[in-house]
Order: structure tokens, then sequence, then C-alpha cells
């Protein structure tokens, strides 16, 4: 059965992107079929992947819009196993378009339903709209990445207020399965300290890898490449690759 991750923050630059890139990875390298689906019109997480935004097949939003089929828009990636639901900036369209459709929050739900994949993670984008909305139908579970700097828990109750009433709604499965603190610099006393007070509002939905700020983390996109291909011994890596254990081991799956 496929699991399907969303990774969502509606702040910018708390690293959801990297996040997704890199557990979407690593749970291919451990030979699972995965699909990472690119539902931010930015297109992050295609174009990090390598891939020329320009000339797609189809993409998230064709694919949204009945244009394109799921199976024909998908596209290998470098990585084994890795499969690739690519954007443009097409899809900001998309939440303008699909405001007069019925069931435009289950639009993303219903074409996932087709897919055959082991794992589905959501690239979300940083806004709480419809596109956001349709990721949160469709997820079994969220993962919410916290960038440990000012600010840090600023919006995080309006995400768990949606997160409540599309659960109450739309998805009663849909779970937190945690909260990643990301670019944690343990030379600085802020990010010591943000730590702590994430910690005193989520208790033990804080996973315990916490990601830490890695120049190669940033690097490794412009590249078109995964931390484990540009640098599989960076801090990075490793902490991706702890991170996919505790992701694993709170979906109960033993791989
Ligand atoms: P957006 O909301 O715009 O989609 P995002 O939440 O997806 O942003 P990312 O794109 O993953 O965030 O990260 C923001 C920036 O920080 C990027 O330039 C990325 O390369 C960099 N970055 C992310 N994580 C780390 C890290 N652990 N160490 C160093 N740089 C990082
Ligand atoms: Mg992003």
């Amino acid at each position: 059965m496929t699991k399907t991750i969303a990774v969502i923050n509606q702040k910018g630059g708390v690293g959801k992107t990297t996040t997704a890139v890199n557990i979407a990875a690593q749970l291919a390298k451990r030979k699972q079929k995965v699909l990472l689906l690119d539902l931010d019109p930015q297109g992050n997480a295609s174009s990090g992947l390598g891939l020329d935004k320009n000339n797609l097949s189809g993409s998230t939003y064709d694919v949204l819009m009945k244009k394109v089929s799921l199976s024909d828009a998908i596209q290998p990636t470098s990585v084994d196993g890795l499969f690739l639901l690519p954007t443009n900036a097409n899809l900001a369209a998309s939440e303008v378009e699909l405001v007069d459709t019925p069931n435009r929050e289950k639009m993303l739900d219903s074409v996932l339903k087709l897919a055959t994949h082991d794992f589905i993670i959501i690239d979300c984008p940083p806004a709480l709209g419809l596109l956001t909305i349709n990721a949160l139908t469709a997820a079994d579970s969220i993962i919410i990445p916290v960038q440990t700097e000012y600010y840090a828990l600023e919006g995080l109750g309006q995400l768990l207020d949606i997160t409540q009433r599309v659960r109450e709604g739309l998805n009663p499965k849909l779970k937190l399965l945690g909260v990643v603190l990301t670019m944690y610099d343990k030379r600085t006393s802020l990010s010591g300290q943000v730590a702590d007070e994430v910690h005193k509002h989520f208790g033990d939905k804080v996973f315990k890898t916490t990601i830490p700020r890695n120049v190669k983390l940033a690097e490794a996109p412009s590249y078109g490449q995964t931390i484990f291909e540009y640098d599989k011994w960076s801090k990075g890596a490793k902490a991706y690759k702890l991170f996919t254990n505790e992701i694993l081991a709170r979906e109960g799956i033993r791989l």
C-alpha cells in the first residue's frame, strides 16, 4: 500500500524542498519505489533534480487538471527507484482555475489513487491555499520542517488548525508524523533556544534527528543532485539518512 507523506509549512525557506528531495532519495536507495511530487509552482524540487522545467511532457498542473495522465507525466530521475512528478509555474494558475470545480480539494487525492509507488513524498508550496489543502486531503501523514530561527513557531498554530479541519472533514486518516528541526547551527545559542521552544510545544512529536546547517545541502540542487550523489559523507547526508530511519520507525515500516 502506498504511504503518502506531505512535507508542509506555509512559511517560506524552512527546508521543505531539501527535506522532501532527500528523504525521497533515501527511501529510493532502500529499494522503495518513490514518487516525489512537486506541488510548488516554484518547481524547486524539479530543478533541484536537474530537470528542465521548460521542457516537460506533463506537469503537476496537467495532471491536476486531468489533461495528462499521472503515468505519462511522471519522469525517472538519476536515482534508481526515484520518480518525479515535475512542476513549472503553470501550477500557480490551478488555484484559480479549480475554484469552481466540485471536489476541488480532492483533485490530487483522486489522481494519486492510480499510483503504484511504495511512497509518495509531496513537496508543498509556502502557502495555505488550495494546493496545500489538496496535499492534506491526499496524504496519510505530514512532516513539518521548522527552521531553528526567530519566529520559528509563528504560523504553526494556523497550520495545525487547518490540518485538524481537514482531518475532521476530508481526510480522517491524516496524522502528524512529526516536526523536524532544520538548519540547526550548534555554534549559536539561538538554535538551541528555538529547539527548546519547539520541544516545549510539540513534545515527542519532534524527531530526534536534527538537520544541521550544512553548505553541501544547499549546493547539491545546483548540480541537479540529491545530497547522496553530491556528497554522501557530508553531515547533511548523514542526518537525512538517520531522519529516514526515524520516519520508517514512526510509520511502523521495517525495510
Ligand atoms: P520554499 O518555501 O521557498 O519552498 P523551502 O521551505 O522548500 O522553501 P528549501 O528550499 O529547502 O526551503 O531551503 C531554503 C534554502 O536553504 C535553500 O537555498 C536551501 O538550499 C537551503 N537549505 C535548506 N536546508 C539547509 C541546511 N540544512 N543547511 C544549509 N542550507 C539549507
Ligand atoms: Mg520549497
